[in-house]
């Protein structure tokens, strides 16, 4: 078999980089009771760097003991790529939302071979999912794997807005006191109302993690939260977005990207939203009408937005979301710290062996299947329309 591995490039200094840290925490489960993923072995230690090219996220040795080939590229968009050329003898592509490599209907018909598309993540809106569903291609991603890095990431982010932090950073870095300027747009979290949009894996453990600030919180999913989990978290349910963002201070972005969510937050949204709100998205920038977010923030409609997923990825430097004012934006690392990475790449691996050895892949890890939805995907995408 021939594994087609599309990853981010080694970093410019170097590849391995010097690591902060000797260790991570050993994980073993999910906060729901899942566990973290159970390959055979590994052929890495946890902690390094396995999403850019070199570090090939720990498949090499396996994949090749037992006679498949793997090729790694980070040349995905340009006319003639790498992974153009690759993906027309490729059994098998693996592919980070980080660096999607975006196989829409034109490549899937350009892959005869083509079975299985592994998300070495969480998301798999790169992959044309009806072209999928219609040539049998099985998309598996690694269900949880940096669900919680994710949240954390979000909590960070609608601190760092509210509290006005980068700024405030920025000063400190330029060598000033200006302590005037900088408290101007500075407010406490304590008090506002947090609204979740989608409530899943990760927009509940964002939830469960704001709690302790004592806001209110929100939220909207098309599945209700069990009461218990309601009555634990002392959130307010609301049946559309429409009835939950204008109730809201902060708003924080957890659904899939699909045709229900695709441009959802446009004008018009934002425009029923209070004045000064904060919008964080670390779901999909294509839920967000880029250039609304621009006006918005530019009228002061919104106080500030943030998130590390854009549209497309890697963002041209011009992307307007580089220089619009008030803005807390990252690449998308949120899902790809190196906690992250030492998951997701032993559930790429235990998602490999089950398919390489005629074996079933977890149901949770599914997201097309057998010519249809499957699994999380069933639970979460909307297939058509798009
Ligand atoms: P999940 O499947 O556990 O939760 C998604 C929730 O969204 C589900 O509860 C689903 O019912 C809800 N939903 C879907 N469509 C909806 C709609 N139209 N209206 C209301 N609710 C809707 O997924 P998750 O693990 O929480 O991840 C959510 C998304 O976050 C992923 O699909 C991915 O796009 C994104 N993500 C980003 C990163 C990152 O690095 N930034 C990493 C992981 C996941």
């Amino acid at each position: 078999m021939k594994v087609l591995a599309v990853l981010y490039p080694d970093p410019a200094g170097g590849y391995p980089p010097q690591y902060a840290r000797d260790s991570i925490p050993v994980i073993d489960r999910y906060p729901n009771g899942q566990t973290t993923p159970t390959p055979s072995g590994l052929d890495f230690t946890p902690g390094e760097l396995l999403g850019s090219v070199s570090g090939e996220l720990g498949l090499r040795g396996f994949l090749e003991a037992a006679g498949h080939k793997l090729v790694v590229t980070s040349d995905k968009d340009r006319e003639g790529s790498d992974f153009d050329r690759e993906l027309a003898s490729a059994d098998v592509v693996i592919s980070q939302p980080f660096w999607p490599a975006y196989l829409t209907r034109e490549r899937i018909e350009a892959a005869p071979n083509l079975r299985l598309a592994i998300t070495a993540g969480i998301g798999s809106d790169h992959v044309d999912l009806d072209a999928a569903i219609e040539h049998g291609i099985t998309v598996a991603e690694v269900t949880f794997s940096n669900s919680i890095s994710v949240a954390e990431h979000t909590v960070m982010m609608i601190l760092a807005l509210v509290r006005d932090y980068l700024p405030q950073w920025q000063v400190v870095k330029d060598g000033g006191w200006d302590i005037a300027d900088v408290v101007s747009r500075s407010y406490d979290l304590e008090g506002m109302h947090v609204g979740a949009f989608g409530a899943g894996r990760i927009g509940t453990a964002v939830l469960r993690r704001l709690k302790p600030f004592d806001v209110h919180l929100h939220y909207t999913d098309k599945h209700r939260l069990p009461p218990e989990v309601e009555a634990e978290l002392g959130v307010e349910w609301h049946e559309t977005v429409q009835d939950m963002v204008p109730q809201c201070d902060v708003v924080t972005i957890h659904a899939p990207l699909h045709h229900e969510t695709e441009g959802l937050f446009d004008e018009a949204l934002l425009g029923t939203m209070r004045r000064g709100a904060y919008l964080v998205d670390t779901a999909r920038g294509k839920i967000c009408d880029r250039d609304a977010v621009v006006r918005a923030l530019e009228s002061g409609q919104l106080a500030g937005y943030a998130g590390d997923v854009w549209f497309p990825q890697p963002a041209p430097p011009d992307h307007p979301w580089r220089t619009m004012p008030h803005h807390g934006m990252t690449p998308h690392t949120s899902g790809t710290s190196l906690s992250a990475q030492a998951r997701y790449a032993a559930g790429t691996r235990e998602i490999l062996e089950c398919f390489l050895e005629g074996r079933p892949i977890r149901d949770e890890y599914l997201i097309v299947d057998g010519g249809a939805l499957a699994g999380a995907g069933a639970h979460s995408y909307t297939a058509g329309g798009r």
